[in-house]
């Protein structure tokens, strides 16, 4: 691609320091009624959440629907604004004086959303719609196009083909394609893809993934990859996070979290997970019933009302994330648990009935 858009991408503090950093992040939404439309309630949607993302890295987020995942990816691009927290990417905390702009850190971190065609202007062509950000940031009109229609070469749509085709001619996964060329057109650093894959055919879903992995080494890319689907998640992730009710329960890198889930809510995900190996079934009971109302969730562990192991001391304070006492601890990548119960503990006092 082309250096044309004069972007910012110096690798400031070198591949040590994560190029995302986001800490205590809140977002509570008001539910507003009433004659006087006044907040009568909240629901916590993301409550305390803080992780990094490291450079070069695909750091997935998995969780059930309503885990807050998807509004952490829209409170990182300030599509949300947060409560509260920070945001800091590549060293420079985000929006606030001396540090990055909301619009400078959006050219370096670009989405992809799950639905392909309502992220697309059905009035735009493909190789508008993709020009669209460049011409924006002061491309030339020649140079934002020749850019376009390399991009939908690199996502395997043949430009002459597809470039002055509209959203409606295309099928999903080509739709998608465009998606992530536009993501692309900025030379971003950073992605997040939020279910980017969920609505494609299986068969095209893998095509698709293949490209995402390609684009990575291609183009130095580090994702934040969001999905339900767990074998989608190992696939594509150097580390997982995984969320329950707005809160992170367990982070750590992929093999060490498929291998060796250590929090209830975790294991019994997994063991709803169909696999065909018979080293990896698992004799966990898989997980039933909704997650609590986040309107009103539980206190002190939020997963307690579902956890067969649950003890007094999980009503009364929630448990923080941190390194579980009866594991190795890697510092550089470390495997982090936020329950009050050691994983031997549980497995001597056995499930309540
Ligand atoms: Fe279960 Fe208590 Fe651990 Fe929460 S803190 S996962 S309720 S044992």
């Amino acid at each position: 691609m082309s250096a044309s858009v004069a972007l910012d991408r110096r690798d400031r503090g070198g591949p040590a320091q994560p190029l995302l950093h986001v800490d205590h992040l809140t977002k509570y939404f008001p539910i507003r009624g009433g004659l006087l439309n006044r907040t009568i309630a909240t629901v916590q949607a993301v409550d305390d959440v803080s992780f990094s993302v490291r450079k070069g890295e695909t750091l997935g987020i998995v969780g059930e629907s309503g885990c807050g995942k998807s509004t952490t990816a829209r409170l990182l691009m300030r599509l949300v604004e947060p409560d509260a927290g920070s945001i800091v990417f590549d060293g420079d905390q985000v929006g606030s004086p001396g540090g990055i702009s909301v619009n400078e850190m959006r050219r370096q971190m670009q989405m992809v959303f799950q639905d392909s065609y309502s992220s697309l202007n059905p009035r735009m062509t493909m190789a508008e719609s993709i020009a669209y950000a460049p011409r924006m940031h002061g491309l030339a009109h020649k140079e934002a196009y020749d850019r376009a229609e390399s991009l939908l070469a690199q996502v395997g749509l043949n430009p002459r083909q597809y470039a002055r085709r509209y959203p409606h001619e295309l099928s999903g996964g080509q739709r998608q394609r465009v998606n992530i060329a536009r993501a692309l057109a900025l030379e971003p650093r950073l992605v997040i893809l939020d279910e980017a894959v969920a609505a494609l055919d299986k068969s095209v879903e893998a095509q698709v993934l293949n490209l995402l992995a390609e684009l990575k080494e291609k183009f130095n890319l580090t994702y934040l990859f969001i999905s339900h689907d767990l074998n989608v998640v190992e696939y594509m992730s150097d580390r997982v996070m995984v969320m329950y009710l707005g809160r992170v329960v367990e982070t750590g890198p992929v093999e060490d979290i498929y291998r060796h889930p250590r929090h209830p809510y975790t294991r019994a995900l997994f063991a709803s997970k169909p696999t065909l190996d018979p080293d990896r079934r698992t004799t966990e009971m898989p997980l039933t019933g909704d997650p609590p109302n986040p309107i009103n969730p539980p206190s002190g562990c939020r997963f307690r009302t579902r956890c067969a192991f649950a003890e007094a001391v999980c009503a009364e304070k929630a448990p923080a994330l941190a390194a579980p006492l009866d594991g190795d601890f890697d510092e550089a990548l470390p495997h982090l648990v936020a329950c009050h119960l050691p994983e031997a503990q549980r497995a001597t006092r056995g499930p309540h009935a």
